[in-house]
Parts: C-alpha cells; structure tokens; sequence
C-alpha cells in the first residue's frame, strides 16, 4: 500500500505514521526526519536545509523531491510505503505523480488528519521527542510513563527547535497556504481521505484503520 500523509504540522501524522507503519509493515519516510538526520551528520543537505527549517521555511521543492526519489528507490519500499510531510506544495505533488508514474506506482491512500490550526501551537510547542527512537510526547496528550524520559530508550526527552512559539506560528501560516491546493489534487484523483484529528491518539488510528480497510 503506498500512502502520502496530509496534516498541518502538529496534526499528529508522525504519531500516526509509527502505528500505520507498525500494523501495515510499510516503511515510515519522513522528510522532516531526514533532514534532522542529515543536520545531525553535518552534511551538505543538513546544511542547506538547516538555515530554511530554523526560520520556519520549507526547504526548496527540488532538493525535498530529490531525497525523496532516491529513497523510494530503496528495496524496502518495493511493497509499499507511508511518507510522512511529503508533498507539502502542489509542485511536490506533480512531481511526486510523474516519479511514481515511472516506477508504475501510484498513490493508493492520501491520508488527511484535519485538526483546525487554533489546536496546534499547543500541541507543537509541548511536543518533546526522544534524541535515539524519535518517538514523539506530550507533556498533556501523550506524556511518558516517566516525566522527560523516553518510555523506549530511557533517554532524556528534547524539544525541537523548530518547535519554539515563534517558529511554530511560522510554520503553520507557512503550511496553511500549502495545504489546500494539495488536498484538492488528491480529491481530483480520488485518493483524498479524510479523519478527523481532534480525538484521543487511538481513535484516530481506528479510523484511520476503517478508512485503508
Ligand atoms: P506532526 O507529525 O503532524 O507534526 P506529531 O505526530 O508530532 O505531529 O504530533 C504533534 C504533537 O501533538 C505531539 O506532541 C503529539 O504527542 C501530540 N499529538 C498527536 N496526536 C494527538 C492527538 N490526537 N491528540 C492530542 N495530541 C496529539
Ligand atoms: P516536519 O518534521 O514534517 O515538521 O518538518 C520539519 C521541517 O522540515 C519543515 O518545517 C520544513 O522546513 C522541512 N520540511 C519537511 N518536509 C518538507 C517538504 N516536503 N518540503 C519542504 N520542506 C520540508
């Protein structure tokens, strides 16, 4: 099943995406992780994308395309896949229609989480990950069994720094003009599928569950 999640940021699509992932055994590609990845190795990509993603910016569509090209690519897509914060611009997203089309894939599911915006600085800003798992908290929503402490690694919870109130606000007027224009490509395909975000975590997984059958 190869299936694109569609959620403004704080939507709770990585929260989501390690679930689907887990239970459809399909790879979790997220381009903010990639990104967070290479700047944690200090290479060229982490250094180009770093100076967009600290002001809140998305980084450019052929650099983001690029990445997810070669990572499609990989054998562990070769059943599926599950990307994660990809596309984020109508450009992403004919371009992502035009590399599938030459590998003979298409998108089965484009997943939608729709939470209204005024739910989420709260929700990004008491967002803590795990430095080693990168699994994804909440000081109100989804703490750890232990405060600051991952429940997996024991390793001690961070905040991303894009995650600051200011980047936040940033990045949701950022991706709230994006967003539409996608949603009406997958509509007119005919992929689109809608849950509805503003429930507890598990419920959003069942439905989510009904909805890819
Ligand atoms: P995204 O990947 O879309 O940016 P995340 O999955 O990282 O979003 O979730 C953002 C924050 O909201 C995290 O702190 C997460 O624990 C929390 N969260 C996720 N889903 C829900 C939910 N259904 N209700 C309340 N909080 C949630
Ligand atoms: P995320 O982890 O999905 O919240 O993404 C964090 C940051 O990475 C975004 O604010 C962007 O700067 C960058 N980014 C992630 N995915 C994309 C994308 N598809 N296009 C452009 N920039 C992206």
């Amino acid at each position: 099943m190869n299936i694109i999640l569609i959620g403004l940021p704080g939507a709770g699509k990585g929260t989501q995406a390690e679930k689907i992932s887990e239970k459809y055994n399909i790879p979790h590609i997220s381009t903010g992780d990639m990104f967070r990845l290479a700047i944690k190795n200090e290479t060229d990509l982490g250094k180009e994308a770093k100076a967009f993603m600290d002001k809140g910016e998305l980084v450019p569509d052929e650099v983001t395309v690029g990445i997810v090209q070669e990572r499609l690519q990989e054998e562990d897509c070769n059943h599926g896949f599950l990307l994660d914060g990809f596309p984020r611009t109508l450009a992403q997203a004919e371009e992502l229609q035009v590399l599938l089309s030459n590998m003979n894939r298409h998108v089965d599911y484009a997943l939608h989480i729709d939470v209204p915006k005024d739910q989420l600085i709260e929700r990004l800003t008491g967002r803590r990950i795990c430095p080693t798992c990168g699994a994804t908290y909440h000081d109100l929503f989804n703490p750890p069994k232990v405060e600051g402490h991952c429940d997996r690694e024991n390793a001690e919870l961070i905040q991303r720094e894009d995650d600051q109130e200011e980047t936040v606000k940033k990045r949701l007027s950022v991706n709230l003009k994006q967003t539409k224009p996608i949603l009406d490509f997958y509509e007119e395909r005919g992929t689109l599928v809608t849950v509805d975000g503003v429930q507890e975590i598990d419920k959003v997984f069942e439905d989510i569950q009904k909805k890819l059958g």
